[in-house]
């Protein structure tokens, strides 16, 4: 029987721990769990361990850390991706496939052609929520680290902080620079910074100003892939190119 994961909200430190919160509810009453019985724990912050529940009241659930799993699915390089917000809930799925695929921080960023304008309060909402697909996915795919989504930062943040990767690829849809060529020389890179564009894609004075500033501006191949279509297919190559797919 497959021992079912679940993420705590805490640090995994101490040799038994209580639950009383949801995941208790969810033992307890939906997935009908009784003393003995065998999970997996995982505390988001890098650790995980197989946890076994050895006492039970109404919503309440005593578990005792039994060892620490060590198998990590975390990728030895840090992605990047910085993707400029688009419509709808289309940064939703970006969030959760970058998640999915084992990005480790998901920069929303405003370039000039972003269509969407969020004021503060709805950027720190619209963070928030993605937050959650991103720890839902990390669960759901196994993985150990959630993705820090940050807050939506201007182009020119984001040009600063993605010229310190080791490797800047720019998605640019009128370059003809192969992707595969451009990563070549990087194949030891412990960081890569992934940019995508919105729907109506770079200002070409983005694109010249990225450049200047160290990043590489690569194609996707003669098709236009939609931004979220853009945004998945640039992050499994790159994981491929840097033999991290295997
Ligand atoms: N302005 C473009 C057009 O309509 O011709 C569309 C932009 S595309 C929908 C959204 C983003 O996906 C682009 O900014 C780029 O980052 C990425 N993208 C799409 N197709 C691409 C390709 N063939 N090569 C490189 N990047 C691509």
């Amino acid at each position: 029987m497959t021992v079912r994961r679940f993420i705590v909200p805490f640090r995994l430190t101490k040799e038994h721990l209580a639950l009383t919160d949801d995941l208790a509810h969810r033992l307890l009453h939906v997935l009908r769990m009784k003393v003995g019985n065998r999970v997996l724990l995982c505390d988001l912050q890098g650790s995980e361990w197989l946890a076994e529940i050895v006492s039970t009241e109404k919503n309440f659930v005593r578990l005792q850390l039994l060892e620490r799993v060590s198998t990590s699915q975390e990728l030895e390089v840090e992605i990047k991706l910085f993707q400029s917000i688009p419509k709808g809930e289309k940064m939703d799925f970006i969030v959760q496939k970058a998640t999915e695929l084992g990005v480790q921080k998901i920069v929303p960023m405003f370039t000039k052609r972003t269509v969407v304008q969020l004021s503060p309060e709805r950027a720190k909402s619209r963070r928030e929520r993605w937050q959650k697909i991103a720890a839902a996915a990390t669960e759901q795919c196994g993985g150990r680290i959630v993705p820090e989504v940050s807050v939506p930062i201007p182009f020119k943040q984001a040009v600063n902080e993605a010229s310190a990767a080791d490797v800047w690829l720019l998605f640019y849809e009128a370059t003809d620079e192969p992707l595969n060529e451009a990563i070549k020389p990087h194949r030891n890179a412990s960081s890569v910074a992934i940019m995508v564009g919105p729907e109506g894609g770079f200002e070409p004075s983005e694109v010249e100003m990225a450049k200047q500033k160290g990043a590489k501006v690569v194609s996707l191949g003669k098709r236009i892939l939609r931004t979220e279509t853009a945004a998945i297919v640039a992050v499994a190559i790159v994981l491929h190119e840097l033999g991290l797919l295997g």
